[in-house]
């Protein structure tokens, strides 16, 4: 059974680049500046339910579904945008807000030109025991 729900909009505010990632795979750099507090864009991707995100997870190497309300799911693999590689830190420099059907990301701090993004995926990543290398001082070890 394949339920497609609903495709969102994707945005990307602020110009990234995805390149090789200092955290994990591939990761998302800033082409500019982004300043504090601005929202970097929403997350590309395609609702699914819970069941088929579980069916499509088990060929998912690097993270990109995202949990949202109602046992639906983000999956960022499909229509996807430069966002989808924002890798997890566990001190991170942006972060990520589920709005209904939106994975938005938003900068916590000011990013140089250069700099890789990062976001906590905390509670919105479906897995509890991924291990983490994001390298920070405050790991938590696991994602
Ligand atoms: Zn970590």
């Amino acid at each position: 059974m394949k339920k497609q729900i609903l495709t969102p909009e994707y945005r990307v505010f602020y110009k990234l680049k995805n390149k090789k990632s200092k955290i994990e795979g591939t990761g998302a750099y800033a082409l500019r500046e982004i300043p504090a507090r601005k929202k970097i864009g929403d997350l590309g991707g395609v609702i699914i339910t819970e069941r088929e995100a579980i069916k499509r997870r088990r060929n998912v190497k690097q993270i990109a579904m995202v949990d949202l309300e109602d046992n639906l799911v983000l999956d960022a693999s499909v229509n996807p945008n430069e966002l989808r590689y924002i890798n997890h830190c566990c001190e991170p420099n942006s972060y990520i807000r589920v709005a209904k059907s939106r994975v938005e990301f938003y900068s916590l701090r000011k990013i140089k030109v250069g700099e890789e993004l990062s976001a906590d995926y905390g509670e919105t990543h479906h897995h509890g025991s991924l291990p983490c290398r994001c390298g920070a001082k405050k790991c938590r070890g696991f994602i």
